[in-house]
């Protein structure tokens, strides 16, 4: 039975983690999020700040956060940025102060970021979990990405590039999940988040 002023199963079922979500572009990190999001509204979602253009639909702050490259530099310079990275001759970053103010909270966090970035949140951060998002195959990944019709044919041979480079990377995770069903990769990504650990 829950007491006042413990925490309810709710609270415990999720410990104080923060959640990396990586995986190469057009792996559906972005649905499978939303899919999160819809399971457990409760959960803290990062907004990045980003110096990429946005795409049709994208409203700024609840996507990213689009910003000039001056201002990402001064980011970086104050610190105020958890990870950044460059991708794709793009910059990206996650803001500090939101995440750490969620954890603090006791609200699980999660963060959707490409490899180098999850790398720097393993390095300060170890207890972090970090989860990267594979395509049933490397066809169905080159499918989706030239497919999406929102990227030049160069910009898709950059994310090609770089998927090749994460997909390597990923026995540096401490699982993988594969998304073959949006719906079901998202159950699986909350089933890693309750584990208790
Ligand atoms: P896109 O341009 O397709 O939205 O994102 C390109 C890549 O940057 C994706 O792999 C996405 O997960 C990653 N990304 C988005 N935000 C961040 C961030 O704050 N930091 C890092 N390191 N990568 C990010």
């Amino acid at each position: 039975m829950a007491v006042a002023g413990e925490p309810g199963p709710e609270r415990t079922a999720f410990r104080r983690r923060l959640t990396v979500v990586s995986g190469p572009s057009g792996v559906g990190k972005s649905s499978v999020v939303s899919a999160l999001r819809r399971l457990k509204p409760e959960i803290f979602f990062s907004v990045s700040v980003t110096t990429r253009s946005p795409r049709l639909g994208e409203v700024d702050g609840e996507h990213y956060h689009f910003v000039d490259r001056a201002t990402f530099d001064k980011l970086v310079e104050a610190g105020e940025l958890l990870e950044h990275a460059e991708f794709a001759g793009n910059c990206y970053g996650t803001p500090r102060e939101p995440v750490e103010r969620a954890l603090a909270e006791g609200r699980p966090a999660v963060l959707e970021i490409e490899l180098q970035g999850a790398r720097q949140v393993r390095a300060a951060m170890p207890d972090a979990r970090l989860v990267m998002l594979m395509p049933p195959s490397w066809d169905e990944l080159v499918g989706r990405l030239t497919g999406r019709g929102t990227e030049h044919e160069a910009a898709v041979r950059a994310r090609l590039a770089e998927a090749e480079r994460e997909l390597a990377a990923a026995g540096e995770f401490d699982a993988r999940v594969v998304n073959a069903d949006v719906r079901e990769a998202a159950e699986r990504l909350l089933d890693l988040m309750d584990q208790d650990f």
